[in-house]
């Protein structure tokens, strides 16, 4: 079984007494150590989908199976303990603690696994080193950059070792230079055997991944392994 699962995915969204259906019956899988983009112009349903598959929200109908493990009518309890065992998130605009800095924001998911202080911040230390940031340990986020503040929340993200790691427009909020210094650290991690989701509306970000899946009106169009684009000397 594959890493991530989804059969005849439906969402429906109600507001007032009308309901839009988001998702349309997606089906696809993901393998131990793909590297995916989920492309689609806006409202398409790419977050409705991450957010899904990040056990954020839930589907109306369809089976959702996680490392072989189905996903469904979970208590928020075992979902939240799931979610923090299994996933890690990076979203377009860092959330990333305002008033604690970075080694403790990286630190912070470790505390709620009941890692001791003294591991907790090692571990911080060694994935903020990881995404070249160990000399900012110690700055607040408004000391960082955009880019600086998207790798601290890699780092964060990565550091309770999750199976699968889901980016929601992650070069979002970036410059285009940045933006090829993020997906880099991204590339870097996948190389070094991290599943991982890209949501992004942009061509040339999709095409620094390994496979694009195509999102219209809630609905696969399209879904193919591509020639990666390798980004080098950033
Ligand atoms: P994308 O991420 O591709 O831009 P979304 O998944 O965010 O698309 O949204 C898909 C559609 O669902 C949009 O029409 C959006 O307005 C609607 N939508 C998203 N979230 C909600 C919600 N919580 N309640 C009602 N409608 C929503
Ligand atoms: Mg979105």
């Amino acid at each position: 079984m594959s890493m991530i699962e989804i059969k005849n995915l439906h969402k429906s969204y109600e507001i007032g007494s009308s309901s839009l259906h988001v998702l349309k019956g997606i089906d696809f899988s993901v393998e131990d150590g793909e590297l995916v983009a989920i492309m689609g112009s806006s409202g398409s349903g790419k977050s409705t989908l991450l957010n899904i598959l990040g056990m954020l929200d839930t589907s109306d109908n369809g089976t959702y199976d996680l490392d072989k493990i189905r996903i469904a009518n979970m208590n928020e309890k075992k979902a939240a303990n799931y979610r923090n065992k299994f996933l890690g998130f990076v979203f377009q605009s860092f959330n990333l603690i305002n008033y604690k800095n970075a080694l403790e924001n990286v630190a912070l998911p470790l505390y709620y696994q009941g890692i001791s202080r003294k591991d907790r911040q090692q571990t911080a230390l060694n994935y903020l080193d990881k995404v070249g940031l160990k000399d900012w340990a110690e700055h607040l986020p408004s000391e960082l950059s955009g880019g600086q503040k998207q790798r601290v929340a890699i780092a964060r993200a990565l550091a309770s070792n999750p199976k699968v790691l889901l980016a929601d427009e992650p070069t979002g909020a970036l410059d285009s230079k940045t933006s090829m210094e993020v997906m880099a650290l991204i590339q870097k991690i996948n190389n070094e055997g991290k599943t991982i989701l890209v949501v992004t509306h942009e061509h040339d970000i999709a095409k620094m991944c390994k496979r694009v899946v195509h999102l219209r009106d809630g609905v696969i169009v399209e879904d193919k392994k591509i020639k990666q684009n390798i980004i080098k000397n950033v």
